[in-house]
């Protein structure tokens, strides 16, 4: 049967972590009793390097609840970076995990749809809210411009999921290859590919506690997600480049015909011209090393190149690359 973990990434979260605790462990027992997951099934809490009792009260509840797990970071290292570590550590040890916020904004009833899913064969299931009603309109406007320009900028992020979704071992083990330092894992989830599915749910407020996402962590994080996964930016540099070029002639046709008829003053044209056509060389320029520098920055990441989701090699070839004969005409 499945063994699920939930990892629960936290930082400072002493006032939401025994109620969460406390109905996640419910919502465990209701599938272990419903023989939905194995008995084996964990929750994972990680301390984001808290400075308020979060790691005591994990430490305590382990005690007490043998369902609890915990995991401290040396310091703060942000949410995406607790969640990794959780899901790192969680990988070899169960089939599939789910990821979700202590403060529980994300409905934990959906979890019985995520299982399913898995049992139907998804890798990856992505917690989509159905509706952004309760957010402020700030919040709102804000968040779905932010999807649609990371996707004319090529970036493939599912539309108002953030990181309530589950991830089987193969998933996970993908993910491990990503090295990259950067963490944006709304990001790098699509690119592992594996047959995936969406749960819809209806996101709540926080029960307690404040928001550990002000408005400069969410800006970083915004920013972060650009500038990780799209070269596009660079690209724009020369295209800019080549059109101001491009204008500089048209600009020199404008100023020769200006000097001619004697409508300038001496200089004038011969001015113009070598400020419009250098700038736009400049950036051309600029752009160019933007090419080469946006290649390093995909070979820096390193990115595996592919990953495999089946093969049927196993039984045609035989089961170690040894057992591969040459084929061909040398008989
Ligand atoms: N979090 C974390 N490290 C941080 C900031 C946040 O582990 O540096 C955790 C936090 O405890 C919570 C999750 O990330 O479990 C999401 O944070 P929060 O609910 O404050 O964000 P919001 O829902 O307001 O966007
Ligand atoms: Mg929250």
């Amino acid at each position: 049967m499945t063994v699920v973990y939930f990892v629960v990434p936290c930082y400072n979260e002493e006032e939401v972590l025994p109620e969460t605790i406390k109905r996640l462990t419910v919502k465990l027992f209701k599938m272990i009793d419903a023989g939905k997951v194995s008995k084996k099934s964990r929750m994972l809490f990680v301390d984001d390097g808290s400075k308020d009792r979060t790691w005591e009260l994990i430490e305590q509840f382990a005690e007490e609840n043998k369902f609890v797990g915990g995991v401290k970071l040396s310091r703060n290292r942000g949410h995406q970076n607790a969640l990794l570590a959780g899901l790192m550590t969680a990988k070899d040890k169960c089939d599939c995990v789910i990821s979700l916020d202590a403060d529980l904004q994300d409905d934990i009833e959906v979890i019985d749809q995520f299982i399913e899913k898995y049992n139907e064969g998804c890798e990856v299931v992505y917690g989509v809210r159905s509706s952004r009603d309760k957010d402020t309109a700030f919040k709102r406007g804000t968040a779905q411009g932010y999807y649609k320009f990371m996707s004319m900028l090529g970036v493939d992020i599912v539309y108002n999921h953030a990181d309530y979704r589950l991830m089987g071992s193969r998933a996970l083990d993908a993910l491990s290859q990503y090295k990259e330092v950067n963490l944006f894992l709304r990001g790098i989830v699509p690119l592992i590919g594996f047959r995936s599915d969406y749960v819809y749910y209806e996101r709540n407020e926080r029960f307690a506690g404040e928001s550990k996402y002000p408005l400069k962590k969410m800006l970083k994080f915004a920013v972060d997600g650009i500038t990780s996964f799209s070269v596009k930016p660079l690209k724009i540099i020369s295209n800019v480049g080549i059109i101001i070029c491009l204008l500089s002639i048209i600009f020199f046709i404008y100023a020769l015909i200006s000097f001619f008829s004697g409508s300038s003053v001496a200089g004038w044209a011969s001015q113009m011209c070598s400020i419009w056509f250098l700038g736009g060389l400049q950036m051309l320029c600029i752009g160019i090393v933007g090419t080469y520098v946006g290649k390093i920055y995909s070979e820096v990441k390193a990115r595996p190149r592919f990953l495999i989701d089946k093969t049927v090699i196993d039984e045609k070839f035989g089961k170690t690359p040894g057992d591969i004969k040459p084929c061909g005409n040398d008989k």
